[in-house]
């Protein structure tokens, strides 16, 4: 369990490091400037070291604090982090995050909302998606994990499509995590949803940062690439908002083959990974005994 857990979150490290290099340009762009990008290498519009990771991680990161600090009711705690991150003064902070940070007075859904009004009801954005995993990594309770993923993403969008985007992805993070092929989780979890045709055809949108054209793209790439290497690699060299899709993609692909099947080039390069290590660690605590409450009633 402990291994697919650090697959995870160093598959959302991975990812994000990776496609921070392309993030923003046109595939053809890519092709002309790297003609395929395979490691990580750093650059991109941040201007990163090889192996510093942007966002996506950060908040990802943050979520993953404020379990561990309060298991039973983790929104206040996951919030201080979103604020305790923000005044580090990050370069890369998504549009409505910073708007929803920037309300913030105590009631993070009534910022929300107002953020999302402000931007004329454009708050469906993939932000809340992207830094989703923990809660599925720490909860092996499907109930609880549920209710926490939804409650987590209307803290900062208030669009019932990320909601459902973060639900999708946590219910098959939570399929794999019990031995489920991601494969399969995936389809039994996109059934019936806006995200079905995604089984049969390519995404005819481009891999942006609204939530439903990134987690179709997510799926794409988690339905038709073998390995972890492909995944992340494949989204990274699609520009766009391809640290995110990245990140996202690698963490449930990370999730299926575990941290010790990642390509050692990749982990090795990851800035944060004695971060990563510690947060999996006690993750993994909290799913442990959080299961076991649950089975005692
Ligand atoms: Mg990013």
């Amino acid at each position: 369990m402990l291994d697919r857990i650090k697959g995870g979150l160093f598959g959302v490290a991975i990812g994000d490091a990776l496609g921070a290099t392309t993030e923003f340009m046109s595939v053809d762009d890519v092709r002309r400037k790297y003609g395929k990008v395979t490691d990580i290498i750093g650059g991109g519009f941040l201007d990163l070291k090889p192996g510093e990771v942007t966002d996506d991680t950060a908040m990802t990161i943050a979520v993953a604090r404020g379990i561990i600090r309060d298991p039973t009711c983790p929104i206040h705690d996951i919030g201080e982090e979103f604020l305790r991150w923000y005044e580090t003064d990050p370069p890369d902070v998504g549009i409505i995050i910073r708007m929803v940070l920037r309300r913030y007075q105590g009631d993070w859904f009534a910022a929300a909302v107002q953020a999302c009004e402000e931007l004329g009801g454009r708050c469906a954005g993939n932000g809340s998606l992207m830094r989703c995993l923990p809660i599925a990594l720490a909860y092996a309770d499907q109930e609880k994990m549920e209710e926490i993923t939804a409650v987590h993403s209307r803290m900062t969008h208030a669009d019932e499509r990320a909601t459902e985007a973060c639900l999708i992805y946590n219910r098959i993070a939570f399929r794999v995590l019990q031995g489920e092929p991601l494969a399969k989780a995936i389809r039994k979890e996109v059934e019936h949803t806006r995200y079905e045709p995604l089984l049969m055809v390519t995404p005819a949108y481009p891999p942006d940062g609204y939530v439903v054209h990134t987690m179709g793209w997510v799926l794409h790439w988690l339905l038709r690439c073998e390995s972890f290497e492909d995944v992340v690699i494949s989204a990274a060299n699609m520009g766009g908002d391809s640290d995110t899709i990245a990140a996202i993609a690698g963490g449930l692909k990370g999730l299926e083959v575990g941290y010790s099947q990642l390509p050692k080039r990749f982990v090795e390069t990851i800035g944060c990974a004695d971060e990563l290590e510690k947060l999996a660690v006690q993750l993994a605590d909290v799913r442990s005994s959080f299961g076991s409450e649950a089975v005692q009633g």
